[in-house]
């Protein structure tokens, strides 16, 4: 069995709806289907996400409610006219909206996750009829049959039992048709994903039914090796293992949720991002061990936004617990860190910069210089991590030497160099304001040659 995820361009309107109706016609293994919420048609144009985004806000800021609901149905309703569907759905999804609206608002968060839930709920009921108009027997299936989900204030991931209720779904006699997104508390109560996170529903559905195959079909024919938008041209990745891909979870590579390929690891589900413009491309393969044997550098991936909390006291080395305290005071601040390289008597702790505030930062430095007896603490900022990522790493002498070089040449201070201890990644921290030249640099370095 295979379960397809179809984002948000592959739904976004009649043309491509048919486009996913012969997709999953040519092949009666795909059985179980994952969809999104109509995204973009154009480049101008605005997801149906962020226009529920903005109703849910017009609702709780008084903003005009009727004229945005209406905007939203204008979407579905384009859709199912092109569609050949019976109009009258429009209606139902009107009702649908305004029954949401008219929900509880004393939890902002579960307010809006409920409005944004819509986009993909309302559109799996529009496919699902519409496979069944054009000969393919489907049922939509709501999230509310199983994804179960934990409560506030974590963030939502999805509960053991999940996999089990889901489970049932492999025997489905008709195609399925699941929105992705969001599921349900054991209370009932429904939340969303992060953004993008119909990928995660795809990858637990591909996980509960144990499907031979998860495919992710969105909008390019494959991942790239680097941001396409800063490298020109990049070379594809034909396959890439779990790893690597996890590596690879900075910009340029968001073609595929970072947290969506949990459930699929744990099975050993490989999965194939393909293209629904351009279905009979190969795409990208992940999988859990990589069979083809190529360059050691399988791509280069660079994120900005990050910052540097500086701790140095004399002799942390010999002082037991120094970092678990250190990084207590981080997690008591609600902060995950991307990493810690440490000397004898100093140690960095990279973060997301959108974690912190002012008063946030003044607290943790006077708590580490008060607690921790620190002699100096500061943060820095206006960071970027740049990851050079690959298996073939492991067992090849002078790479670091040629990425450090190819980053001199940009002229750039490397503050801060991280080996993962797998080896399949190398990382650079260093002045934002450099990195597209350092991911050029890096790029021609170990990509236009054929021994790299
Ligand atoms: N529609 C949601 C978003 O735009 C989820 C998804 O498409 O994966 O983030």
């Amino acid at each position: 069995m295979i379960v397809c995820k179809f984002g948000g361009t592959s739904v976004a309107s009649a043309e491509q709806i048919k486009k996913v109706f012969n997709i999953v016609k040519a092949n009666p293994e795909r059985k179980v289907i994952a969809v999104s919420a109509p995204g973009k048609r154009s480049s101008e144009d605005i997801k149906v996400t962020d226009l529920l985004i903005d109703l849910a806000d017009a609702v709780l800021n008084n903003g005009d409610v009727k004229q945005k609901i209406q905007t939203v149905v204008k979407r579905y309703e384009d859709i199912a006219v092109g569609l050949g569907l019976d109009t009258t759905i429009s209606n139902v999804i009107a009702a649908d909206l305004q029954e949401r609206v008219a929900g509880d608002i004393s939890n902002k968060e579960l307010f809006i996750d409920s409005i944004k839930a819509s986009g993909e709920d309302n559109n799996a009921k529009l496919i699902a009829a519409y496979f069944n108009l054009a000969g393919v027997p489907a049922r939509y299936v709501s999230p509310k049959d199983g994804l179960v989900v934990n409560n506030l204030p974590e963030r939502t991931f999805a509960l053991p039992e999940a996999y089990e209720n889901l489970s049932q779904l492999k025997n489905t006699k008709e195609v399925v048709i699941f929105p992705g997104f969001f599921g349900y508390t054991k209370s009932g109560i429904l939340r969303t994903f992060d953004r993008g996170g119909s990928d995660i529903t795809g990858s637990i559905l591909a996980s509960a039914v144990g499907a031979d195959l998860y495919e992710n079909f969105t909008d390019v024919d494959c991942v790239f090796s680097a941001n396409p938008k800063v490298v020109n041209n990049p070379a594809e990745i034909k396959e890439i293992t779990y790893r690597e891909m996890r590596e690879l979870s900075y910009a340029g590579f968001s073609v595929f949720h970072d947290e969506a390929l949990m459930p699929v690891y744990k099975q050993g589900i490989p999965v194939n991002i393909k293209n629904t413009n351009n279905p009979t491309a190969p795409g990208t393969r992940i999988v859990p061990m990589r069979t083809e044997k190529g360059r050691s550098v399988t791509g280069i991936s660079a994120d900005s936004g990050f910052s540097i909390l500086y701790v140095s006291k004399y002799l942390m080395n010999r002082e037991v617990g120094f970092g678990r305290k250190l990084l207590q005071i981080i997690e008591e601040e609600n902060i995950s860190y991307e990493h810690t390289p440490s000397g004898l008597d100093d140690i960095s702790v990279i973060m997301r910069s959108n974690q912190l505030t002012p008063e946030k930062e003044e607290r943790i430095v006077n708590r580490v210089k008060d607690e921790l007896h620190a002699d100096d603490a500061h943060f820095r900022h206006g960071f970027s991590m740049i990851v050079i990522v690959g298996e073939g790493m492991r067992n090849n002498t002078g790479l670091a030497a040629r990425a450090t070089a190819a980053i001199s040449s940009t002229g750039a201070n490397i503050e801060m160099i991280n080996q993962g201890s797998s080896e399949v990644s190398l990382v650079f921290g260093v002045n934002q304001q450099f990195e597209d030249q350092i991911l050029k640099a890096l790029y021609a370095e170990f990509f236009s040659t054929v021994t790299a």
